[in-house]
């Protein structure tokens, strides 16, 4: 068998690690074709004279050059592109079978977009691409034959308790039994609630970039540690869920569950609940994603049943956490305010890291931003998108600016 070769948009990142770890497990089966990041030199470096990619692409222009100088000075034969037309040519190239969409936020979304075009398998671990092009990335992976797999832990989960019927809708192979009653009632979505689970609203307040992005069971980017911290992760998975299984969303539920053993869950008419447990370990969705539906060694150790002893829950507070009731509120919206709430969730989250707003602040601009914007029921385009996107980047910034004014 000819290994499959593999694109990893977000080379650089937690994903992408993890990614590069299991795929270092099965030489035979994946190669990597091509590796992608934004601007770290060093780290993109030091990963292609390891794996030897056909391609790099740095989306930074001079990062692009700087790469070049140092691979050609190491006799690499690694080609370097740049920019998004670089994401894009790594993207369609005829070679690649799989394209691992691991960039962090919005920046994913037009090569995450065109892997889906191209009818590549797709491993999807940039939520914010699907939270904001939702029906227009599902149509486009259907009507591309592309075989779309969460890697998002929840999502693969729910996937992994879905049943086969249901879940093929995510793959090429027709579905020949689309009339089968599957009797599934609701989406129990975990969440184990962040590192400040238990604080009171105004201990929230005085929370710094430092606590936010040290989560108490996941090793993960900045930006999705501090959309753990706020549960706007858990906003966007549930956003995430609601395109990838075509569920309503009064039957997507989030569940509070500190030990991060148990991934998501799914609940059936016949009183069957069906969970997908293991070690919070990203190896492991990851390993399914890629391997579907045969499964392969992903690293991670073997769950110990008896070391974790009790498993708890908690149904959320949206009181402390205004960030999930805002993406409710977003969803109920519809049109383009899904879009906005995660631009003015990026703006804010990034003002946040830069010390120039508080924990709590991060909501409140979300919420100024979902009430200022217009909101239009235009979002069957690629251009719509980005311009509803741009727009609420503006709009929280300018916020942003009246709170510094303020200070
Ligand atoms: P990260 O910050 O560790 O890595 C992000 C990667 O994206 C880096 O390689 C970076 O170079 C690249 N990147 C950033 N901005 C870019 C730009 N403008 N253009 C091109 N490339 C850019 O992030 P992460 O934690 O690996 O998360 C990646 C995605 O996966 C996010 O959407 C996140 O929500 C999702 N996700 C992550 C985890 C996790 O455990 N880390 C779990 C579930 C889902
Ligand atoms: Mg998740």
């Amino acid at each position: 068998m000819t290994p499959s070769q593999i694109t990893l948009l977000g080379a650089t990142g937690s994903i992408g690690s993890s990614t590069l770890d299991v795929v270092a497990r099965h030489p035979g089966s994946y190669q990597i074709y091509a590796l992608t990041a934004n601007t770290s030199v060093d780290a993109m470096a030091g990963l292609c004279l390891k794996w030897q990619p056909k391609f790099a692409v740095m989306f930074e222009t001079d990062a692009a050059e700087t790469l070049e100088k140092r691979l050609q000075a190491d006799g690499s034969n690694t080609r370097v592109l740049s920019g998004e037309a670089g994401l894009l040519q790594v993207v369609e190239d005829q070679n690649v079978d799989c394209v691992v969409a691991a960039i962090v936020g919005a920046a994913g979304l037009v090569p995450s977009l065109a892997a889906a075009k191209a009818g590549k398998r797709v491993l999807l671990a940039n939520k914010e691409a699907l939270v904001m092009s939702g029906k227009l990335f599902m149509d486009t992976a259907r009507d591309n034959d592309a075989i779309l797999m969460p890697v998002d832990s929840e999502h693969n989960a729910i996937f992994q308790c879905m049943p086969d019927c249901l879940t093929q809708h995510h793959s090429s192979v027709k579905m020949t039994n689309q009339q089968v009653n599957a009797g599934i009632e609701k989406i129990l979505l975990t969440a184990s609630g962040g590192p400040f689970r238990s604080f009171t609203a105004d201990q929230l307040e005085h929370v710094t970039p430092e606590q936010a992005v040290n989560h108490p069971n996941w090793d993960m980017g900045k930006k999705i540690s501090v959309d753990s911290a706020t549960l706007m992760n858990k906003g966007l998975e549930l956003i995430e869920a609601y395109w990838l299984f075509d569920m309503d969303i009064a039957n997507i539920e989030v569940v509070i569950h500190p030990q991060s053993v148990i991934h998501s869950m799914v609940s059936y008419s016949d009183g069957s609940v069906l969970a997908q447990m293991g070690n919070p370990d990203m190896r492991t969705p990851i390993a399914h994603a890629l391997a579907w539906p045969e499964r392969i060694v992903s690293g991670v150790e073997p769950l110990d049943i008896f070391e974790v002893a009790k498993l708890d829950f908690e149904k959320p507070d949206l009181e402390r956490f205004p960030c999930l009731g805002l993406c409710y509120r977003a969803i109920g919206m519809g049109g383009t305010a899904t879009i906005v709430l995660n631009a003015a969730n990026e703006i804010a989250v990034e003002a946040f890291l830069n010390e120039q707003i508080g924990f709590t602040d991060i909501a409140r601009l979300i919420e100024q931003t979902l009430d200022k914007a217009d909101i239009s029921d235009k979002v069957d385009s690629l251009a719509a998108i980005q311009a509803a996107d741009v727009m609420a980047r503006q709009i929280c910034n300018d916020c942003i600016a009246e709170i510094l004014r303020a200070q």
